[in-house]
């Protein structure tokens, strides 16, 4: 079939009273953006979006279109003369193609030329009638169809679809306000992202960094996911904040017992993820914890760790299993990269026997311990933080630097 438009909706958005116009400017803007470089028109009707495809090829609209939140289904759309034998036949091959076993199917009608000499009911009947008496595995049911054709006639031609396929969802990134990622370089965090995203909250980035304790092909890997991200992303760039956490990392092995060494450390993150999230006017944290995946993710360890901020901590993934999560992770496109087996500051060197019902008191007894205030304070200070594009072609080890150096030096270019 030639399509010629694809119809996308947008669901439940239409439901947001006064913030409807600001949604619908920030979907539209966020459409155009994702559209770059191809060939279509895009137009904001109402309650919809037509593409017109113009040359371009469908497919490669559609990966494009699941790269905006805040769509719900799209449809593809075909376009015949406003002849009713012309629609007929047109209504005949969709349906052919479409469907190639027993069904019921049920065909609706509307007409935005009122001039049109027939009215739509009349239509209906004619293209029902004439589909069914050709395509001998249809059945009409008008209360519960397994697939509807819809025709429109406009003023320049009928416009025929009668497929329907689920989009992103959720509303276009960036009106729900701005969160802090906590980003490693695993499977969950990254998809924790993408789904606050999806759920429009535009994103920076927070990763916290022990290098030389760890490689720097980890910390690439970060700044890879960051890429991968980016294309969700309004004007498909995200702030990235690396964290020198090496000297919290050592003092917490040098004087905290090796069962709490964890949940300290968590306690450290979630200390320096308020501080910058305040500073970089961010209205939540986000991570990838997941309830009972790990000892630092029961109730009684988030319990602990959490207690050190009020900020509001999302986590999108907290009743998500596994499989689940992996599955988003792939449809992301980072999954591949998420598995590369580099070590960050949570896998090195990891506690035999870490508490899983670390108690509060115990906890901020020990960080009595150490003067965690002004390392804190520090980490803060002398994070580097750099824009990642989606089409970033930085390379860490490339540059044949330690990671700090690095970051320096594009943080200096960065200003
Ligand atoms: P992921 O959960 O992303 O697969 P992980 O399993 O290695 O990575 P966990 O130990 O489960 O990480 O940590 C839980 C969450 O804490 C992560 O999802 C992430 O949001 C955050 N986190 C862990 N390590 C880091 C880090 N080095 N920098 C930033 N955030 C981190
Ligand atoms: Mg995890």
């Amino acid at each position: 079939m030639m399509y010629k438009e694809i119809l996308v909706r947008f669901g439940d958005l239409t439901l947001k009273g006064k913030n409807q116009n600001f949604f619908l400017k920030s979907l539209f803007k966020l459409m155009k953006l994702k559209m770059e470089g191809l060939n279509v028109d895009v137009e904001n009707q109402h309650d919809r979006i037509f593409i017109h495809l113009n040359d371009e090829n469908p497919e490669e609209v559609i990966k494009r279109l699941f790269l905006v939140s805040g769509v719900s289904s799209y449809s593809l759309v075909v376009k015949c003369s406003t002849d009713l034998q012309d629609i007929k036949e047109t209504s005949l091959k969709l349906m052919e193609e479409k469907v190639k076993s027993e069904t019921t199917f049920k065909v609706n009608v509307k007409r935005s030329n009122k001039d049109y000499p027939m009215k739509s009911p009349e239509v209906t009947k004619a293209v029902s009638g004439f589909v069914l008496s050709h395509h001998k595995l249809l059945k009409v049911d008008v209360h519960n169809p397994s697939v509807e054709l819809d025709i429109e006639i406009r003023r320049d031609g009928a416009y025929l679809y009668n497929t329907h396929d689920r989009l992103l969802g959720g509303y276009p990134v960036g009106v729900a306000g701005k969160g802090l990622l906590m980003l490693s370089g695993g499977i969950d965090s990254p998809v924790a992202g993408f789904m606050a995203m999806k759920q429009g909250v535009e994103i920076e980035c927070i990763h916290f960094e022990s290098t030389p304790l760890t490689s720097i092909e980890s910390a690439q890997k970060v700044v890879d996911l960051v890429k991968k991200l980016a294309k969700y992303a309004p004007n498909n760039k995200i702030n990235l904040h690396m964290v020198p956490f090496k000297e919290i990392h050592v003092k917490l092995l040098e004087n905290i017992p090796e069962s709490y060494n964890i949940t300290i450390m968590r306690r450290m993150m979630y200390r320096i993820a308020t501080l910058l999230a305040i500073k970089k006017g961010c209205l939540a944290i986000i991570n990838g914890e997941s309830v009972g995946q790990v000892a630092s993710q029961t109730l009684g360890s988030m319990y602990t760790i959490n207690s050190v901020t009020s900020f509001p901590i999302l986590r999108p993934l907290c009743t998500y299993d596994k499989q689940d999560i992996i599955k988003i992770s792939r449809d992301i496109d980072c999954y591949d990269l998420s598995i590369k087996p580099f070590e960050d500051c949570c896998t090195v060197y990891v506690p035999k026997a870490p508490a899983t019902a670390p108690k509060l008191e115990k906890a901020q007894l020990f960080e009595q311990m150490f003067d965690f205030e002004t390392m804190v304070a520090w980490a803060v200070e002398n994070t580097n933080s750099i824009i990642i594009d989606k089409d970033s072609d930085l390379n860490l080890p490339d540059l044949g630097l330690e990671v700090r150096e690095v970051l320096q030096e594009l943080k200096k270019n960065n200003q």
